[in-house]
């Protein structure tokens, strides 16, 4: 009779990289490289916060009011 001594599931093989989809390294999870790390960070800010173009609504803000 062997007990069924629970072995320590590793997690399998790490997701790929939501970038590009190459293999993610631990010290860029869950990206492949700081690069996938950066684009992946500017669809978030540009997702959360609105990308300053330079362009202002017409009438919006008027600074010769
Ligand atoms: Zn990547």
């Amino acid at each position: 009779m062997v007990e069924p001594d629970d072995p320590p599931r590793k997690e399998g093989p790490p997701p790929p990289c939501p970038i590009c989809g190459k293999p993610a390294v631990p010290a860029f999870r869950p990206f492949c490289s700081g690069r996938c790390a950066d684009v992946d960070l500017q669809r978030w800010l540009s997702g959360r916060y609105a990308i300053p173009t330079g362009e202002q609504g017409p009438g919006d803000d008027d600074p010769e009011a």
